[in-house]
């Protein structure tokens, strides 16, 4: 029995990782969980799996979760009534709570760096989700890895995928995973991407592009943020540095591919040539409950692949020109040090603008170029988290200034 704290549980990615705990009542527990704001699907979920702690973001609301939790009538209440915390230190616990086997980290954005790095320094193995912790804070998180112990188990489909073909290969020792040190044998990363809620639109039609339309994703259901991030293809660049950190690779052995499908979940090419993939359906379940059975597979029930329903599966090259993102992911990559953590920081605010329609799609890109380029003479090499934390609320600031007076928003620190 596997005992989990599930970070960001009102998610896409929460409320996947508990229904697969109510999938298998026998295998995994839940021991912790935190969320934002939905406080009626929270009490559900506290109802449904009566953990020992529960973390709410926001500090102000918990007296309404307590009084409403109270209420509850007595045939409603949980088995146990929960402990309740709040604030980033309230997360940090619930990352670290002692009884906690595995930590999944389905916080949107930087705001999930601190909780991440507490439960590594209590030596939690991780099922990770929360890309934009490390891509921001690589440098940081690499090392406090290495001293604690932890695993860092991907949960993102295309980094489970590379995860689940180098099984088998020289490589397969977890304790590789996010070392930095180049995957032996490893010679290439092929990522795939769907190509976005964009993918057959004309680049000239971009300009009109509204939220609406960037929030329609062809593939995959998945939260506002990253659905966005798909549409302009960052989340695949973002991917791109989240791969470097974890395998170990130069940026010049990691490569994006369309495949409009998405039944391929992305590819390793070994020294002798060979390829390997995985495939299956685009479901987030199969890379979640990956990252809870390691090194197990358990039974589902779930869909299986039958490749004459797909027919065809198809690959292109993508259209640098007409995703400018994957370029400012790649050069910020390179930059190395701080550059990652501005390029996400700068991210997450315009996408944040563009959702309240303050700036366009096209601005998007046009706005995080500027930030990342104001960088470039500030960039710390090998930043500690003070200096992570830092250049992320100065990109933030920074990328609500370029935006101009549409762009003078409250500002989301992360
Ligand atoms: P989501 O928006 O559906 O859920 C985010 C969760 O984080 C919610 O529980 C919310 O309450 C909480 N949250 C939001 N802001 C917070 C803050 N400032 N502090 C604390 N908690 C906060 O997002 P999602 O789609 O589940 O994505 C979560 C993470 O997983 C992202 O980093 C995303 O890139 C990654 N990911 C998601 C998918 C997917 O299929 N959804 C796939 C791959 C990777
Ligand atoms: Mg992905």
């Amino acid at each position: 029995m596997k005992a989990i704290s599930v970070l960001g549980s009102t998610g896409s990615i929460g409320t996947q990782t508990l229904a697969i705990v109510e999938e298998f009542p026998e295998r995994f527990r839940v021991v912790a969980l935190t969320a934002g704001r939905n406080l009626d699907l929270l009490i559900d979920q506290i109802r449904r799996h009566a953990p020992e702690l529960v973390a709410l973001a926001d500090e102000d609301v918990l007296p309404e979760l307590r009084s409403r939790l109270e209420a509850l009538d007595p045939s409603q209440r949980p088995a146990r009534q929960p402990e309740l915390v709040g604030g980033s230190e309230g997360l940090c616990a619930a990352a670290a709570w002692p009884s906690a086997d595995l930590v999944v980290t389905g916080i949107v954005g930087c705001a999930g760096l601190l909780p991440t790095l507490s439960a590594i320094k209590a030596g939690k193995d991780l099922a990770l989700a929360n890309k934009e912790t490390l891509i921001a804070a690589g440098p940081v998180v690499l090392p406090a890895l290495k001293a604690s112990g932890s695993r860092l188990l991907p949960a993102d489909s295309e980094h489970s995928a590379l995860f689940q073909c180098l099984q088998g290969t020289p490589w397969a020792d977890s304790a590789r995973l996010s070392t930095g040190v180049p995957t032996p044998g490893l010679r290439r990363i092929q990522l795939t991407a769907s190509g976005g809620a964009f993918r057959d639109w004309p680049a000239a039609d971009l300009a009109k592009a509204t939220v609406a339309d960037a929030t329609s994703h062809p593939n995959w259901s998945m939260g506002r943020k990253i659905t966005v991030d798909s549409a302009t293809l960052m989340n695949k660049g973002l991917e791109v540095i989240e791969a470097h950190y974890l395998f170990g690779l130069g940026y010049d052995s990691i490569e994006i591919v369309i495949h409009p499908q998405s039944i391929i979940h992305s590819m390793v090419e070994l020294a002798d040539s060979s390829v390997l993939a995985q495939l299956g359906w685009p479901d987030m379940r199969l890379p979640i409950l990956y990252c809870l059975s390691w090194p197990e597979r358990f039974e589902t029930p779930w869909r299986r692949l039958d490749l004459t329903e797909v027919g065809q599966l198809t690959f292109r090259a993508p259209d640098q020109q007409k995703y400018p993102c994957m370029g400012l992911a790649y050069a910020s990559g390179r930059a190395g040090g701080t550059m990652p953590a501005v390029l996400n920081a700068a991210n997450e605010q315009a996408v944040a603008l563009f959702l309240e329609e303050r700036i366009s799609f096209l601005d998007i890109p046009r706005l995080i170029e500027r930030v990342c380029d104001r960088h470039r003479s500030d960039l710390r090499s090998d930043p500690s988290l003070e200096d992570v934390l830092a250049v992320d609320t100065w990109a933030r600031q920074a990328l609500c200034e370029a935006a101009g007076p549409s762009g003078r928003v409250e500002l989301l620190v992360g």
